[in-house]
């Protein structure tokens, strides 16, 4: 067991051996080995004991790499990464079993169709760098799942986390069939330059049209994990203490860098000031120190994102009313809210994904549907804090990738559902089943029995026109609604039922034809026995 929690420097891998890596996943491919699923499970195993003889490593990498505390990596990284392992290896016989339970014609039932689980082939992962850990290693499980071989692309923001990745990818799997390249921008175009049976990037919209255009190029599929401007609503009707103590959870976890978290809070005019008195000592609770002097505040990634983050501070036209303070020798920002009255104002319109965020006064809840769907239609997660009937109408209203109702992102946190985005926040979903789905080809197969030949003489030529009308009666289903597009009902309905052959299927009607019938058989045939009973 690696105890000793050394880290390698960065090093890019050499831009020449690219080709080199994908041609190598290819061909472990093609050889079919992947396809067995002991071979994936006994993968999966090995890289269960890998990321717990690394763990260790992953938290010290972490701490260099994003000042993440301790029980931040263990819960929101490894534990995690391990929870979405486990189930995937204890589900993962059954999910690669045909599907067999398909919605088709009883006609064609002699066909035996069914659905086979095949994986899309050698795939190219490129992940982030807030959870660098998770967000590479989750895509990955899911790749093995489903019998791709696959190269992984950490971020080279996290340079600590991408070499722990590439230690334990190395020593744990097999080397012919999984890889991790590391590198910036020139080996990520390298990598693009190669062909894929899917790329799965996690990252910002820029880079994500970057990546889709190159991969519309050879007609890849993609899966894109991106972020948004996440809107939270918080009504009057809440209970603000625990509204004001989730949030901030919400944006002081890994110092806010957390793609699901509220960008703005679009807050009930009457009770803006006591929820930011209750945002107050709610910070005040989690960092009794202050934050800066707290071992369980991160810090943000690098200079560079810290100075985009700090910028928004500069340029908002709105009050800070809580936090505030930064220092950029540390690359520390202060868990901060901004009391802003414009949608207008940079607090707003950029993503902040740090741990500033604003708060934006609202009449009521059918305004803050209005700005949610002006500030960003499709944000990657949504949270509402109000009634029932008020959560369910934000629900309705406003569109995102997930949500949670009197929580923050918690519908991210459980590792088992499906997690992505919609429109402008990602396409595709991963996690648990969703995984496994994520890097499979469902590909529908059938087997045509020689008898049908008789059933099928339809299809040859010469055309008959007496086995088209056949054809027609086995196939056609009678509608249930009439011209204006209203479901047939009432008596209607009975005499649409039992006089004109009626139901969704001809099956049954027919069936329906066959109860009658038999019915009335028994009348008949059973009737004198009856007669004498009453009598
Ligand atoms: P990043 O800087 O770590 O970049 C992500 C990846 O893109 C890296 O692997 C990087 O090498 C690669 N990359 C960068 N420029 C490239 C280029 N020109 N061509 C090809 N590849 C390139 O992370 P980021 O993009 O700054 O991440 C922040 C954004 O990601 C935010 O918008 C956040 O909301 C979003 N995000 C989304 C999720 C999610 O799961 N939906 C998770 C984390 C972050």
């Amino acid at each position: 067991m690696a105890s000793d929690p050394k880290i390698p420097p960065f090093e890019a891998d050499s831009l020449d051996k690219i080709a080199q890596y994908a041609a190598d996943a290819r061909a472990t491919f093609a050889s079919q080995k992947t396809k067995d699923i002991e071979w994936r499970l006994v993968q999966l195993r090995k890289l269960y004991w890998g990321i717990t003889d690394y763990t260790p490593h992953l938290i010290a990498a972490l701490k260099q790499d994003i000042g993440k505390p301790s029980l931040e990596a263990l819960v929101g990284e490894v534990s995690y990464t391990i929870g979405d392992l486990q189930h995937i290896m204890k589900k993962l016989k059954t999910w690669a079993k045909d599907d067999t339970n398909l919605d088709f014609p009883l006609t064609y039932a002699p066909l035996r169709p069914r659905i086979r689980k095949e994986p899309l082939g050698a795939v190219l992962i490129i992940g982030a760098y807030n959870y660098p850990f998770m967000l590479s290693m989750c895509p990955l499980i899911g790749a093995i799942s489903a019998g791709c071989t696959a190269i992984l692309k950490p971020s080279e923001s996290s340079p600590a986390t991408a070499m722990v990745l590439k230690e334990i990818v190395g020593k744990y799997l097999d080397p012919n069939a999984f890889r991790v390249v590391n590198g910036a921008i020139p080996e990520t175009q390298a990598l693009l330059n190669e062909k894929w049976g899917k790329i799965m990037y996690t990252g910002n919209s820029n880079v994500a049209r970057i990546i889709s255009k190159k991969a519309a190029e050879t007609l890849t599929p993609v899966t894109l994990e991106l972020g948004g401007r996440n809107p939270a609503f918080v009504s009057k009707a809440s209970n603000l203490p625990l509204a004001a103590r989730r949030l901030l959870w919400g944006k002081s976890h890994n110092a806010g860098q957390v793609c699901m978290s509220q960008n703005y809070v679009c807050v009930q005019r009457e009770v803006v000031d006591e929820f930011i008195k209750c945002l107050n000592a709610a910070c005040k609770d989690f960092f009794p120190q202050g934050a800066k002097n707290s071992p369980d505040y991160g810090r943000i990634v690098n200079e560079r994102t810290f100075d985009r983050i700090k910028g928004m501070l500069d340029k908002t036209n709105g009050k800070i009313v809580m936090g505030g303070e930064t220092d950029r020798s540390n690359l520390y920002i202060a868990p901060t809210v901004v009391l802003v009255d414009s949608i207008g104002d940079p607090m707003m319109v950029d993503e902040s994904f740090g741990p500033i965020w604003s708060i934006y006064p609202v009449d009521d809840v059918t305004e803050a549907i209005r700005v949610m769907n002006e500030v960003d239609p499709t944000p990657l997660s949504l949270m509402t804090f109000g009634s029932k009937a008020e959560n369910e109408k934000v629900l309705s209203n406003v569109t995102s990738g997930g949500a949670s109702m009197n929580d923050s992102y918690m519908h991210g946190c459980v590792y088992t559902l499906p997690f992505g985005g919609v429109g402008e926040s990602g396409t595709g979903a991963y996690h648990g089943r969703a995984s496994f789905d994520c890097f499979t080809h469902r590909r529908t197969v059938v087997a045509t029995p020689g008898w049908m030949d008789k059933l099928l003489r339809v299809r040859y030529a010469p055309y008959l026109q007496s086995e088209l009308k056949q054809y027609l009666w086995m196939h056609s289903q009678k509608p249930d609604f009439d011209r204006n597009g209203k479901k047939i009902t009432g008596v209607g309905y009975w005499i649409w039922m039992l006089f004109g052959l009626g139901g969704p299927t001809v099956k049954s009607a027919l069936l329906r034809w066959l109860a009658v019938l038999a019915a009335g058989y028994a009348y008949q045939t059973q009737f004198h026995r009856l007669s004498k009973f009453l009598a």
